[in-house]
């Protein structure tokens, strides 16, 4: 038996959204990769214990185990251990004996049933009558730093993004085509140096669309359930190769999402989105409002496929490694696969202006995205929107199936008939109770006739919201149809 010490940061995303300034959570995102990760810690460990070969890196986790018992003493000296380099975080640990981490983790609900865990509080948390961070304004100040308008006082945790911040930049990622990674949020308001003739992608709705950015949250539907069939498997290194398989198809669907917009843009200077944190299925970015439905819907679709894939192509390496030992195993390969299949996304999208705080979209984003999972069941992904710049409601009707997303944004939005007035109108009949359908007929719209008799007015009223950030490439003419 192994007794598995599993560490693990706490609101991570929270925590990364903080701070207004880009620098920093992009710092955040980067120390939370690199000081988690099995390469930074190896030499750092406390006598007796040892780093899990059974799971993969994966960015806030640390994973760990001793073929003894391991005293309280010891968990506690690996949770400072892991603590001491990301002080603005929360952490938490428990402790298990078992055959595999996979074991470990389905006899304990990934810690939750556990009866020995450890919880440790932020090492910066703001003490009164103290200077306050510049950086987040939620820990004591503590150093003097040099800013780009001038000095400032950072607490320790953003003297850890800052550090990691110019690590970060110092890491080359060359682009063929030049494309720079954005360093601040105002990047994103200027990605494109279009000439007179070009038409770069537009909002359907918004003139200054430009000074908009989307914050958009991702989590996987139904994960348990693949993994509960993953531990049926009884194969540590197919369970470790398959969370890798998760976390891979993750970051290559995030990926996917940013090449598909700079596939539309025209002269791009800077990439449209800022991946702040991908973690097994979980994503969190922000995205320029023009190309944020382009980006969030081939998240999804990208997502469906590439982790399908990954999981099939593992099943010959997995079959000729295991038939040998045990036949049936095969078989139970067939239910992974199932699983796998059934996999989707819920994504919760919220638009703000670049000046508006992070962390207030943050957590509307995260309604949004709960609607999303609701709405899909666990069995199809679907994306749920929000808009700062007119509510700062989670509305629940606000809600469309990725699939008809995809189509509509090939094939145009289904009010793509209807120009901005012609919309504007169309949302005063129904603010003033009046009847839409013989509005549209009256004013000569039989193809929006027709379509208001076919939709109730959540649908049309949600339809009409998310015309505002729809992209649309041509000039659009009122009352064509
Ligand atoms: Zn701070």
């Amino acid at each position: 038996m192994t007794t598995y010490v599993v560490i693990g940061a706490k609101r991570i995303q929270q925590w990364i959204a903080r701070t207004p300034r880009l620098a920093l959570t992009k710092g955040a995102s980067h120390a939370l990769t690199t000081r988690t990760s099995c390469n930074y810690l190896r030499d750092k460990l406390p006598n007796g214990l040892r780093l899990s070969g059974e799971v993969p890196d994966i960015a806030g986790v640390v994973v760990l185990e001793s073929d003894d018992g391991v005293a309280d003493d010891t968990v506690r000296a690996a949770i400072t251990m892991v603590a001491k380099d990301l002080p603005g975080l929360e952490w938490s640990a428990w402790v298990y004996e078992a055959a595999s981490y996979v074991e470990a983790y389905q006899y304990t609900g990934g810690g939750q049933r556990c009866a020995r865990v450890y919880h440790v509080v932020p090492a910066t948390r703001r003490l009164p009558m103290l200077a306050e961070c510049e950086g987040c304004h939620e820990e004591s100040a503590e150093r003097a730093v040099n800013l780009p308008d001038g000095k400032g006082s950072y607490g320790a945790d953003c003297v850890v993004r800052r550090e990691a911040f110019k690590e970060w930049k110092d890491t080359p990622k060359p682009r063929e085509d030049g494309v720079a990674e954005p360093e601040m949020f105002e990047h994103l308001t200027k990605l494109e140096e279009p000439g007179d003739d070009d038409h770069p992608v537009r909002a359907m709705g918004r003139r200054d669309a430009d000074n908009h950015l989307a914050l958009i949250l991702a989590d996987g539907n139904r994960m348990g359930d693949f993994f509960k069939e993953v531990a049926q498997l009884k194969d540590p290194q197919a369970h470790k190769a398959l969370s890798k398989a998760l976390d891979d198809a993750t970051r290559e669907a995030a990926r996917r999402a940013r090449e598909a917009v700079i596939a539309t843009m025209v002269n791009p200077r800077y990439c449209p989105d800022v991946l702040h944190y991908v973690g097994g299925d979980d994503v969190m970015a922000s995205v320029a409002g023009r190309f944020a439905w382009t980006w969030a819907v081939t998240l999804a679709e990208a997502f469906e496929i590439e982790f399908q894939s990954r999981v099939e192509a593992f099943e010959t390496e997995f079959q000729s490694r295991v038939n040998d030992v045990c036949a049936d195993r095969g078989s139970k390969f067939e239910e992974v696969k199932k699983a796998a299949k059934s996999a989707s996304l819920g994504v919760g999208m919220v638009f703000t202006h670049v000046k508006a705080p992070f962390a207030g979209a943050r957590e509307l984003a995260e309604e949004m995205e709960k609607i999303a999972k609701k709405k899909g069941k666990g069995e199809k992904s679907y994306i749920a929107w929000a808009d700062t710049t007119v509510d700062h409601k989670a509305l629940e009707r606000n809600v469309i199936d990725t699939e008809l997303a995809f189509e509509e944004l090939r094939g145009g939005h289904v009010l793509r008939g209807l120009g901005p007035s012609a919309r504007s109108a169309l949302k005063q009949e129904l603010d003033a109770g009046r009847d839409a359908v013989a509005w549209a007929t009256r004013t000569g719209r039989p193809e929006t006739a027709k379509y208001l008799e076919g939709h109730c007015e959540d649908q049309v009223y949600a339809d009409l919201d998310r015309a505002r950030w729809w992209p649309v490439v041509e000039e659009i003419k009122e009352g064509q149809e």
